[in-house]
């Protein structure tokens, strides 16, 4: 998608490097993703495509816009439990405008 917003597009790159690094700790594959994760991922890809907030949305696992079914938000989070704080020695850059996202407030929300 040439035309999508580069918070958006940042967002899909941070959420497949974390996955990846969850994936890669914890379920037995030599490389890419098992099928779980892939399908997780997949999902969160669908969901962002799906997302209005665009520029203005926090981070999906901060989200106040509950677009995840609780199954796959759990699964989200767990991933982010893991990655978030590895992102930063890994990939620092990411990982701070990926926090600073994460402390956007949804426009009248709450
Ligand atoms: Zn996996």
């Amino acid at each position: 998608m040439p035309d999508e917003h580069p918070r958006i597009a940042r967002e899909r790159k941070t959420i497949k490097i974390m996955i990846e690094m969850h994936c890669k700790a914890h379920h037995d594959v030599k490389k890419g993703l098992c099928s779980k994760c892939s399908e997780l991922q997949d999902y969160a890809m669908k969901r962002l495509d799906k997302c209005k907030l665009h520029e203005n949305k926090p981070t999906c696992a901060k989200c106040t816009v509950h677009c995840y079914k609780p199954a796959m938000r759990e699964r989200v989070r767990a991933v982010m439990r893991y990655s978030g704080p590895r992102m930063l020695s890994r990939h620092p850059v990411l990982a701070l405008l990926h926090l600073r996202d994460s402390r956007r407030k949804v426009e009248g929300g709450r």
